[in-house]
């Protein structure tokens, strides 16, 4: 019996024993995560993943089947991702600075590449210096906080983006939240913010589940009027919107007005990974002394840095690239405008298809994939009740043939499932 209960002592499974407890709490946990997870299927918002066994592009294959599937549903806006030049950059800049930096910028993280592209992110944006994180995840996270204090305000719409959100939270500013681009109400904030220090308001340049875009212009005046910031998150409109590709501050005419942006390489910008702050100089200085994010992560990647690099130079060198997705978009929208189907936004290659319900937004996907189309339903908690969609995103890389086939499958599949008449 000695023998019994010391043998279970020591394989650490005797009653009462610290393994048995934590044995215990780790059967609690599990139960507790498996009836989380049933309650996420339960309201039908499971998120399940695609995998794709070739580039990311307009034409993919995806494991266990489908070849040839056009996608719509990447945020590759001006088919970087894969651009040959893109993808040769990468591997010079792996060959010559090597994986990695296994640091942080401060330690011994720092490349020659890393301040060029700096460089040239802020000579992009025409602004003063420019700073990189390992993603804009990380840039809106650590703005907030090392820009303001209890003494500021921020004013920020109730639709930004989950990074801003957070970010803000993690800031001990006073919080003001806007109706969405309702400018009546940032106004009535503003009026109350102004026995604040300094008043900051942030928006994301396009709302990336609606298509639209703020209005920048009415959002600088307000600013302007109650002498306030403007910062906004241009992931969705960096190389893309505007002449050049600038974004949403030169496409509306506010280059010189909008304070701050924190933009992704994620996404346009050859889609490897990446986001940035850029602005004035003394910012920038403050957020590499300040920015958490900053000081506690890894350096980016040399084989990023190229990706982004590159993809600057080839915006740069003529804003071709950065016109050619908006043809698309308008071929995209007026049609599907005919055929009978909503198209939320405007001018944006975010086409979000407005269905209304949840399953039928879920089944309307999954029947366009059976047609070879690759495009995702949302729907609540992702966006409102009530407002489920199909969000279609256009590249420049699409051909004419490649939307007019998704149009097509697209009337097929909503007149099957009573979406059009
Ligand atoms: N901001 C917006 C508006 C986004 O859509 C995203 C990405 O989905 C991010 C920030 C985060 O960008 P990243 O992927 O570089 O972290």
């Amino acid at each position: 019996m000695w023998r019994g209960a010391a043998g279970r002592l020591l394989r650490g499974g005797g009653a009462g024993s610290p393994r048995a407890a934590s044995g215990s709490a780790v059967a609690q946990l599990r139960r507790r995560l498996e009836s989380e997870l049933e309650d996420i299927r339960g309201a039908g918002t499971w998120k399940s993943e695609r995998v794709i066994a070739s580039r990311q592009g307009p034409h993919l294959r995806l494991t266990g089947g489908g070849a040839g599937i056009l996608n719509f549903c990447a945020n590759n806006y001006l088919g970087l991702s894969s651009h040959p030049e893109v993808i040769r950059a990468a591997v010079e800049a792996l060959e010559k600075f090597g994986a990695g930096l296994s640091s942080v910028r401060f330690i011994c993280g720092t490349q020659s590449i890393h301040k060029d592209l700096e460089e040239k992110i802020a000579r992009f944006h025409q602004r003063e210096d420019a700073i990189l994180y390992a993603s804009c995840f990380d840039a809106n996270a650590g703005i907030f906080e090392a820009l303001l204090t209890p003494e500021d305000a921020v004013l920020s719409d109730e639709l930004n983006h989950a990074s801003i959100i957070d970010g803000i939270r993690l800031c001990k500013a006073n919080k003001y939240r806007y109706k969405h681009m309702d400018m009546q109400d940032l106004e009535a904030k503003l009026q109350d913010a102004q026995k604040h220090r300094l008043r900051l308001v942030a928006t994301d340049g396009a709302f990336s589940m609606d298509g639209d875009i703020a209005p920048l212009r009415e959002i600088c005046q307000l600013a302007q009027k109650y002498d306030a910031l403007v910062f906004i998150d241009e992931c969705h409109a960096t190389g893309f919107l505007g002449p050049n590709g600038r974004g949403t501050d030169e496409l509306l005419g506010v280059m010189d007005k909008v304070t701050i942006i924190n933009s992704t390489l994620g996404k346009a910008l050859g889609g490897a990974a990446g986001g940035y702050t850029t602005g004035p100089k003394p910012l920038i200085d403050l957020l590499r002394q300040r920015s958490r994010p900053y000081l506690f992560s890894n350096s980016l990647p040399p084989a990023v840095v190229g990706c982004a690099s590159k993809a600057l130079d080839l915006l740069m060198e003529s804003n071709a690239i950065a016109q050619s997705m908006a043809a698309k978009t308008q071929r995209f929208r007026s049609k599907m405008t005919a055929a009978g189907f909503t198209i939320s936004g405007k001018d944006h290659p975010i086409c979000p298809v407005m269905l209304g319900d949840a399953r039928l937004a879920a089944v309307m996907a999954e029947d366009m994939l059976n047609r070879g189309i690759y495009v995702i339903g949302f729907s609540y908690p992702v966006v409102p009740k009530g407002k489920a969609r199909i969000r279609v995103q256009i590249s420049a890389v699409h051909s004419d043939e490649d939307i007019d086939r998704c149009v097509e499958a697209f009337t097929e599949v909503g007149r099957k499932h009573g979406a059009l008449p």
